[in-house]
């Protein structure tokens, strides 16, 4: 029978319930237990694709095509996994099927009740998920207490009552900066909610700046019933990726195991261990450009940030980032040459819409003309057949339909598929795509085979109108989807050390223990 372990976060929300989720699933992984992380977000959006990356950072797409919230991207990273669809779960789409089913007349004569058939709608989803697997780790997005998260938290305080079930309870400890006393009352409030609600927490991870004082875990182990063993310290770290190794050494796992009733089994981290060392002693620095339109939240391109640090750690380079805000270069606020004359490579980041774009263009001038290593991601590579047409072709006014809908030069147009959808959500060219790549290019290289996937997440296309004129100047088509769209592009190495643009997401594949091949390349070319 599967087990079930329910994580809800305390006071405030980005706790780190993500990498705590995460580092449990790491580990019980890590002793052969076949694990899988569900994510459930209170919002009523039915997935994260419609959301601004300001509002939840970084929409991650899965295999499967689908928009979640970026905490399937360290589920999948730490997990080493794909993850589907049904790993998350929104309230939008547990009304939207509720609301479906009474029309379609399945609760005939009931009242449609928040208990029972909502919380119903979310146990079965759970459960569809976790039949599968020896052990399902939910986390309950928000905080408890939240007036959206107040089904989810019913749901998993019944199903308490029919399953084998953990309670996991992650919760801020702050620290007045006057003494530096670490502070109990608003977890001990938290832990009252949780139980006001019906769930009693079998295990308290308290987040802190640093380690927990004996004397503070006590005093929490005494509030929430529970042996201070029961108690764990998530202190900041830098490298999310210690985290597991840190509540691995407090003994968590072995906590977990018992109150599940599973045996405890020898771990075998060893391949975590030792990615996370080799990221820690690595010690040749390079400089690496991220330029896009919303690099004042970091977390808005994280899959990205930590595909850098998988590549990096596999070559021994520590990466460092200079962001670049694609909208200040535009304005004239940063120039070109001053922003990007001191990186030993770049990335033009994916993105959305017309801001920011020119000061893209710009930037991708720079560094294509001064040799400079570069990745162009989705819309990075859009803006480089742009930037090709207008500066090396000679059309002026060569554009994207979704920027200037009326040039006379379309050199990224919608296909004929997306030109019939109206309105928005889930209906992009979404999720794992085929691409066959052309030999003897670098693109074909690095991945050192024929056909690869990657997730991708765009309307737009490269027009295949202008894919001759665009070879005839060097920039050459690496890879085709199989009905001919361009799915990779580079320039010929004669011209350009390493300039690759693709139209999918590298990113969503990359992981500790598997970097990908474009990071790596990017890299390895960048140190020279
Ligand atoms: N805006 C572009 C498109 O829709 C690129 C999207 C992206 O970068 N993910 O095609």
């Amino acid at each position: 029978m599967g087990r079930y372990i329910f994580v809800t976060g305390g006071v405030l929300s980005s706790v780190g319930k993500g990498i705590t989720s995460s580092s449990i699933g790491l580990l019980l992984s890590s002793r052969g237990y076949n694990v899988t992380i569900i994510k459930i977000d209170p919002y009523i959006n039915v997935d994260a694709g419609t959301m601004n990356p300001y509002q939840h950072g970084e929409v991650f797409v899965t295999e499967d095509g689908y928009e979640s919230d970026l905490d399937l991207g360290h589920y999948e990273r730490f997990l080493n996994r794909d993850l589907s669809r049904k790993n998350n779960i929104t309230t939008g789409q547990i009304y939207l099927s509720v609301i479906q089913k009474e029309r379609e007349g399945k609760y005939l004569g009931q009242t449609v009740q928040i208990i029972p058939h909502i919380t119903n709608e979310i146990k079965e989803r759970i459960r569809e998920v976790g039949k599968d697997y020896d052990i399902t780790i939910v986390e309950i997005g928000g905080t408890v207490g939240d007036i959206e998260s107040l089904p989810f938290l019913e749901a998993a305080r019944q199903m308490g009552l029919e399953e084998k079930c953990l309670y996991v309870h992650v919760s801020l400890i702050p620290e007045l900066s006057t003494t530096g006393e670490q502070k109990t009352k608003p977890t001990q409030h938290s832990i009252q909610e949780l139980r006001r609600i019906g769930i009693n927490p079998d295990i308290i991870i308290a987040r802190s700046r640093r380690l927990l004082e004996p004397e503070v875990r006590r005093k929490i182990a005494l509030y929430s019933n529970l042996r201070e063993e029961d108690v764990f310290s998530n202190y900041d770290v830098e490298n999310v990726y210690k985290v597991p190794l840190i509540l691995e050494d407090q003994g968590l796992s072995k906590s977990i195991l018992k109150k599940l009733e599973l045996e405890d089994r020898k771990p075998d981290l060893y391949r975590w261990i030792e990615f996370v060392e080799k990221m820690e002693n690595a010690r040749k620095k390079v400089k690496i450009a991220m330029i896009g339109k919303y690099t004042k939240l970091r977390d808005s391109y994280i899959s990205i940030v930590e595909s850098l640090k998988h590549a990096g750690a596999y070559l021994d380079i520590k990466p460092q980032i200079k962001w670049i805000e694609s909208t200040d270069i535009e304005r004239g606020l940063i120039d070109v040459e001053g922003s990007l004359g001191d990186v030993d490579g770049a990335i033009v980041l994916p993105g959305f819409g017309d801001r920011g774009t020119e000061g893209k263009i710009m930037a991708i001038k720079y560094l294509r003309e001064n040799k400079i290593p570069t990745l162009g991601i989705c819309f990075g590579l859009q803006l480089s057949v742009i930037e090709a047409a207008r500066n090396l072709l000679g059309l002026k006014d060569a554009n994207s339909t979704e920027i200037d809908k009326n040039t006379r030069n379309p050199v990224v147009d919608l296909m004929e598929e997306q030109k019939k959808i109206v309105g928005y959500g889930g209906n992009m060219r979404l999720g794992a795509q085929k691409a066959i790549l052309v030999k003897d290019t670098l693109t074909y290289e690095l991945y050192g085979r024929e056909i690869v996937y990657e997730r991708h997440r765009h309307r737009y296309e490269i027009n295949n109108k202008y894919i001759d004129a665009l070879e005839s100047v060097g920039f050459i088509v690496s890879g085709y989807s199989e009905k001919g769209l361009v799915e990779f592009m580079e320039y010929r190495r004669d011209i350009h050390p390493f300039f690759i643009g693709t139209q999918g997401h590298p990113e969503f594949k990359s992981r500790p223990l598997n970097p990908h091949p474009l990071f790596i390349g990017l890299l390895r070319s960048s140190i020279r």
